[in-house]
């Protein structure tokens, strides 16, 4: 049976986190993904080993994904813990977290009196409940109740205007050393509103790495698009980060929830062109967190964001925190598979005009597609070090796998994001005889093909490894 291709990421929190569970995900799934505004250090960290020590038990390579909560604005005191708002309240929003009345909401950030003005949209645990900005008195914001509810404890804020806020705060600092010391594979910064952002998080790696000169490689970085402005800079976030996530949850709050479908189209056609990967992220399967089988439309979502040209799907509260997270991503699975069946025409819908600068890289991986087509190859095998080839062949989407040959365990695990990549780990190759022998060793030994069938073997010459893949072999294994 075909493998699956488009990749897997699943949230580990309390329903996940038991290791006879952990097995049973980690048969399946790509990335674990561990989300920093919950749990605690050492709850992490005890995950994160158990899936690396389960994972190669089971020789299954699966990236960390290390989430950071970024300037989330979260509800530092209430009356009593929780109010009761009702329609043309009055309440007072104030920085902190002491409050004297009964109508007052202490948050965590300090200046939204200085960002927000009159007229403008207060939306609490996800617009569940609504507020409007009446006025401004010093640091004290009176805003008018629009959908009342009950209001709790540590709820987040989104207010879809401008914010001073630093994208990242000190406790994301913490947190990202954390993920360096703790060798997470991607880190995913939320909320990112603009390409300096990225650049922000590339110089607290630099700087982490002054202090430890053995670390060897750094995570990629996974930019969240949740906010409004950052689809104004989208291009310059896209080059600068090595993939993007489009965060439906805050996004369908940040911007008005009809309009997500076609930016989710948009921006994985963007990410076609400029041949990075793109995750899907928020309520898929959501009704599992209750029931065992998918709303219609739930399938319908998971089958559209595949067809659409998706590289990975992702499930949050379903694996986290849902009664069925096995069920869950074995569910994920089969849709997957089903709409992948498609996989000749949605790969002529989605083929993009890949625009990237490398011209010989673009123009070598695009050949190595229509050659493996041609030529009815069983796998195209790439001999990669930054894994930036087989990316750029996952792009056009060819119809076998793409087996991805590196010397570097860091890249190894990265490439647990790419559509279609299987990733093979071999010592360093030191001329083209050792690339044929190592494909067609690699090819065996996953009981790909046998004697006869034909491989598309690509890599760069002089020396493999290094520089442009500028090289294809059409290879028949003897
Ligand atoms: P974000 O906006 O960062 O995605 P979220 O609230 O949507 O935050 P998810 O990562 O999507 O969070 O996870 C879904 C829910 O699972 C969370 O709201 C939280 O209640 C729970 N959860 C996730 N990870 C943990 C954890 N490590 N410990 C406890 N609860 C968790
Ligand atoms: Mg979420
Ligand atoms: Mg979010």
């Amino acid at each position: 049976m075909r493998n699956r291709r488009t990749k897997i990421i699943a949230t580990i929190g309390p329903s996940s986190s038991n290791p006879e569970i952990l097995k049973q995900l980690i048969k399946t799934i790509d990335i674990a993904r561990f989300n920093f505004s919950f749990g605690n250090y050492e709850a992490h960290k005890k995950n994160i080993e158990n899936i690396r020590t389960i994972s190669e038990e089971l020789n299954r390579n699966i990236a960390i994904l290390q989430d950071i909560q970024g300037p989330k604005i979260r509800i530092n005191k209430i009356f009593n813990n929780q109010i009761e708002l009702k329609y043309n309240d009055i309440v007072s929003i104030i920085p902190g977290n002491k409050i004297q009345e009964k109508n007052e909401i202490a948050i965590t950030y300090d200046k939204l009196f200085s960002d927000v003005k009159p007229g403008d949209k207060i939306l609490i645990s996800d617009g569940y409940i609504e507020l409007e900005v009446e006025k401004i008195s010093g640091v004290k914001i009176f805003a008018k109740v629009i959908q009342g509810g009950l209001l709790k404890d540590g709820k987040g804020l989104n207010i879809p205007v401008e914010l001073k806020i630093p994208t990242i705060s000190k406790k994301d600092e913490m947190d990202i050393n954390f993920g360096l010391e703790n060798e997470v594979d991607y880190i995913a910064l939320s909320f990112v509103r603009s390409s300096a952002d990225i650049l922000k998080l590339r110089d607290i790696f630099k700087n982490y790495k002054k202090d430890h000169p053995e670390l060897s490689s750094f995570p990629g970085i996974i930019a969240k698009i949740e906010r409004p402005e950052a689809l104004s800079d989208i291009e310059k976030i896209i080059k600068l980060s090595d993939g993007i996530m489009v965060a439906r949850g805050d996004l369908g709050i940040e911007l008005a929830f009809e309009t997500i479908p076609k930016i989710q189209r948009d921006l994985i056609r963007k990410c076609q062109e400029l041949s990075k990967p793109v995750i899907i992220a928020t309520q898929l399967l959501y009704s599992m967190v209750n029931s065992i089988r998918p709303s219609r439309s739930e399938v319908d979502d998971v089958y559209n964001a595949v067809i659409s040209g998706a590289d990975c799907l992702m499930l949050s509260d379903e694996t986290a925190v849902g009664k069925h997270p096995i069920k869950a991503v074995d569910t994920f699975d089969m849709i997957i598979k089903e709409a992948e069946k498609d996989i000749v025409s949605y790969r002529n819908a989605t083929r993009p005009n890949i625009t990237v600068e490398h011209n010989i890289a673009r123009a070598v991986s695009n050949a190595v597609c229509e050659l493996a087509s041609e030529v009815k190859a069983k796998a195209i095998v790439s001999f990669t070090k930054s894994g930036f080839t087989a990316l750029l062949i996952s792009k056009n989407r060819p119809d076998v796998d793409i087996f991805a040959i590196t010397p570097e365990k860091s890249v190894m695990r990265k490439l647990a994001l790419y559509w279609g990549v299987r990733p093979y780990l071999v010592q360093k190759i030191e001329n083209t005889d050792e690339i044929i022998t190592t494909s067609e060793k690699c090819i065996l030994d996953l009981n790909i093909a046998e004697s006869g069938d034909i491989i598309v073997i690509t890599a760069g010459l002089p020396i493999a490894f290094t520089g442009i893949t500028n090289l294809i072999k059409v290879h028949q294994i003897n």
